[in-house]
């Protein structure tokens, strides 16, 4: 997977679970993605927040999740 897309802030290979909540909390249309540890620096809190926010997501079907 030399093309999987890495992190704009610290280079950190990225899953579908960090691209889906970048496009959730950030920007829908991004083209470029923050891992789940730079979005909870972003946004000033706990990456486990982030992950629960993921799992609501999830729950409630979000495509992005799958
Ligand atoms: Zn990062």
């Amino acid at each position: 997977m030399n093309d999987a897309p890495e992190c704009i802030k610290c280079g950190a290979k990225l899953g579908k679970d960090d691209i889906g909540a970048h496009k959730k909390l950030v920007d829908r249309g991004a083209t470029e993605f923050m891992c789940i540890r730079c979005l909870a620096a972003h946004f000033d809190v706990t990456e486990e927040a982030i992950r629960k926010k993921i799992e609501d997501f999830r729950a409630q079907g979000c495509l992005l999740f799958r």
